[in-house]
């Protein structure tokens, strides 16, 4: 199990603190007689901090455990083990009704609009339920009608509209109610888990706009999932790169960037797309070899090795833990070695 010591963010400062997560599905089998019969390893040892209004991303390819860490960040799983502690108390030591009490610290925003809101509520009552389940946090003064038309109207939805439903708006709109519903407890902390990945590119922007002017004006921290290397990097701070539960590379986003170490990281930028129609046809393009190996068997030490364009005798043999490479920023990888300008000119921010 691979653990690191936080790459930037003191533990005592951070808001966030995530030590060894791990998180292991059964598979069952049989219908009367379930019998389990194997193990998912969703999550396998995740490392990080994440400081006060700072946005930590976590990128990788579909299936690396991205999600599963958001589900455990916010109490919605609980870990295998591993800790995870929210400005400064652990999630586990909580009883269900003190974590049900802490959560409005730390709240999530998904990815499909569609499906995360539920059509029978009107708008109203869906970003007014928070209130239902925490009275107490209802600001001073205001009716629950009140605090629901003041938050459709920091996300830019006309208040006039809060007794729609869900259907009478469009994919954006949706998104920005699952905001301003993530927004009423005040939480100190969003989990925001591919929250643009179902919209048209021109609604990403848009979004995105909202969603980094927010962090800003409530002093907001983000754990930012996504798939995508070019929407991380217009928000992320830090971000931590996974593959296969594990985190392969972890640093500042301009440092790692401009000059990724772990070979995974390479990989990934080398496919961002880059404006620039020369440069995207006659830069160099890392095409990984295989298929993403199952979580229910993961190879044995370093995950990547069976897809690894440096793979050596020791990678098959033993998992390289997370270290120190060029300067600041950590990689798990026997044979780390910085590439430069792989996805166009460093940093986009
Ligand atoms: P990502 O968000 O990076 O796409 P996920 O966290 O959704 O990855 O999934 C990681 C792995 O864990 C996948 O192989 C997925 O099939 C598995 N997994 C996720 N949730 C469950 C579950 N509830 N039961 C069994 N396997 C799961």
């Amino acid at each position: 199990m691979a653990s690191t010591e936080p790459s930037r963010a003191e533990s005592s400062g951070s808001i966030l603190r995530v030590r060894d997560l791990v998180k292991n599905y059964p598979i069952m089998r049989g219908v009367v007689f379930k019998k389990q019969v194997g193990t998912v390893s969703a999550v396998d040892g995740v490392s990080f901090d994440l400081a006060p209004g700072q946005t930590l991303a976590l990128v990788g390819e579909s299936g690396c455990g991205k999600s599963t860490v958001g589900r455990l960040l916010v109490g919605l799983e609980r870990p295998t083990s591993g800790s995870v502690v929210v400005d400064g108390v652990d999630l586990a030591t909580l009883s269900p009704k003190q974590l049900l009490e802490k959560r409005r610290d730390i709240q999530i925003i998904l990815q499909d609009p569609y499906t995360s809101l539920d059509p029978r509520m009107t708008v109203s009552s869906i970003i007014g339920e928070p209130f239902e389940i925490h009275p107490k946090s209802l600001p001073q003064g205001r009716t629950k009608r009140q605090a629901v038309a003041e938050l459709m109207d920091r996300v830019g939805l006309n208040p006039e509209f809060l007794s729609r439903y869900p259907h009478q708006f469009s994919g954006g709109q949706r998104q920005r109610i699952g905001i301003a519903r993530a927004l009423a407890l005040r939480p100190k902390i969003i989990v925001a888990d591919e929250p643009v990945s179902a919209l048209d590119v021109s609604i990403q922007a848009q979004v995105m706009n909202l969603l980094m002017d927010l962090r800003d004006d409530f002093g907001l921290s983000y754990v930012f999932i996504s798939h995508d290397v070019s929407v991380v990097r217009q928000i992320a701070d830090e971000i931590a790169v996974m593959y296969l539960g594990r985190v392969a590379e972890l640093g500042s986003a301009d440092q790692l960037i401009a000059r990724p170490n772990h070979p995974y990281t390479q990989a990934l930028l080398s496919a961002v797309p880059l404006p620039d129609p020369i440069v995207q046809r006659t830069r160099e393009r890392i095409t990984l070899g295989g298929d993403l190996p199952s979580p229910a068997d993961p190879p044995a030490g370093c995950r990547f090795h069976t897809r690894c364009f440096k793979a050596q005798a020791i990678c098959a043999a033993e998992q390289p833990v997370l270290r120190p490479v060029d300067g600041a920023h950590v990689a798990a990888c026997h044979f780390p070695e910085p590439m430069y300008d792989l996805a166009g000119g460093g940093s986009a921010r």
